[in-house]
């Protein structure tokens, strides 16, 4: 399916699905790494979506495993069984042409791009807590079956998309790295950053926890460019980073990215940054809630274990908010503002990291949220 430029065999793949034909095939992703197409027959349509044995961006001078696609299904399949709903539903699979057939959620909206657009959508925040719950402490040992645990780990390695997320998010951000991308006027935030030594320490301390940290199946890549919505329904899409490792990984990646719908707003003067705080504040209170639900209060370490976490998606969103700034891929909500607002929010940003990463150990929502979206420091 490598040259399916013409779409026949996504047409094929979607033909059990959609009615009788002509089959109409638009290729629909911006993604960065795979081919997605929308096919629509006589009743209905279906995405069906490819990875080709590259990544796609660069082109086939960077292969990648195929392997992805399957465990994109198999993750939509387990995090489909412990979050209902919350996932486009998987129609079929197609391992021999890297493919699978998705539930059409062109009814949707990329959440970033209501985010940025400052179009408030209700109940999604709440709606992705309760997933993070029921996915990340479904899938622990302090929920599920220790045995189908171990079974399903071996199944989610991934061992070349973690490399992915290792080197983009976690080494060449600190470092001059080939792949970092940053415009000139941010070249001093970047070298500063590459000649802080603390810094360099605190995301290599993280890495270490991202490789050996196996405490859930995460989605891996669970930015708001991920969650699809429309009103009072959210569905996460694109798991093939899914693997085991650190929680806050996850929680950390979607506070990160709510924050910098926040800056962006706030530096455009917008009361639609106190819509974004009002989500951070819901996804945390119905991931808690869900927590408590799925592992009752009378476990002595229930508190412990929230807290610990908070403080940990605080470390992991703020490695989020360096790597959006000055490693390859960026996020629209900032590199849209104009010259000097950009500027003002990428250095905010990168100070927010650094105040989680440096200062003292966080221990509530405020003091997180006040140092993901803090103006000190910056002019
Ligand atoms: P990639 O893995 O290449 O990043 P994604 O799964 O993120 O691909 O999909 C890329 C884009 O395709 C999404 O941002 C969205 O616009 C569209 N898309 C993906 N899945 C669906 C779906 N089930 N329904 C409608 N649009 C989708
Ligand atoms: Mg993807």
């Amino acid at each position: 399916m490598t040259g399916d430029v013409d779409g026949s065999l996504a047409r094929q793949l979607a033909a059990p699905f959609v009615g009788a034909g002509p089959w109409r095939c638009q290729e629909v992703g911006d993604g960065n790494l795979n081919i997605v197409y929308r096919v629509t027959g006589a009743e209905r349509s279906v995405i069906v979506k490819h990875a080709p044995p590259y990544l796609r961006v660069v082109g086939d001078t960077w292969p990648l495993t195929q392997d992805r696609i399957r465990i994109e299904a198999q993750a939509l399949q387990l995090h489909g069984e412990l979050a209902p709903g919350r996932g486009p539903t998987l129609l079929g699979v197609d391992l021999e042409h890297a493919a699978i057939v998705l539930e059409d959620l062109s009814d949707h909206e990329v959440w970033r791009t209501t985010l940025v657009n400052g179009r408030r959508v209700d109940g999604i925040a709440e709606q992705i807590g309760r997933y993070c719950a029921r996915t990340l402490l479904g899938t622990s040992d302090l929920v599920m079956d220790p045995t189908r645990r171990k079974m399903l780990s071996g199944q989610f390695l991934n061992p070349e998309l973690c490399s992915i997320t290792e080197e983009l998010v976690f080494t060449a951000p600190y470092v001059d790295a080939e792949s970092n991308r940053y415009d000139d006027a941010a070249a001093e935030l970047a070298a500063a950053l590459r000649a802080d030594l603390p810094m360099r320490r605190a995301a290599a301390r993280l890495l270490w926890e991202f490789r050996t940290r196996r405490e859930a199946l995460l989605h891996g890549d669970l930015h708001t460019g991920s969650i699809m919505v429309a009103d009072g329904d959210a569905r996460v899409i694109d798991p093939e980073f899914a693997f085991f490792g650190p929680m806050a990984y996850d929680t950390g990646n979607v506070v990160a990215n709510l924050a910098f719908a926040a800056v962006r707003h706030q530096e455009l003067g917008s009361a639609f940054a106190d819509f974004v705080t009002n989500c951070v504040h819901q996804f945390w209170s119905a991931l808690t809630d869900e927590v408590k639900r799925m592992w009752p209060v009378s476990q002595p370490w229930n508190h412990i274990f929230l807290a610990d976490l908070l403080k940990d998606t605080g470390r992991y969103g703020a490695c989020e908010m360096v790597r959006r700034i000055v490693g390859l891929a960026h996020v629209s909500d900032i590199d849209s503002l104009g010259d000097e607002a950009r500027l003002r929010a990428q250095c905010r940003v990168v100070e927010g990291a650094r105040s989680i990463l440096l200062g003292p150990p966080v221990r509530t929502l405020e003091d997180l949220w006040n140092r993901m979206t803090t103006k000190e420091s910056c002019p």
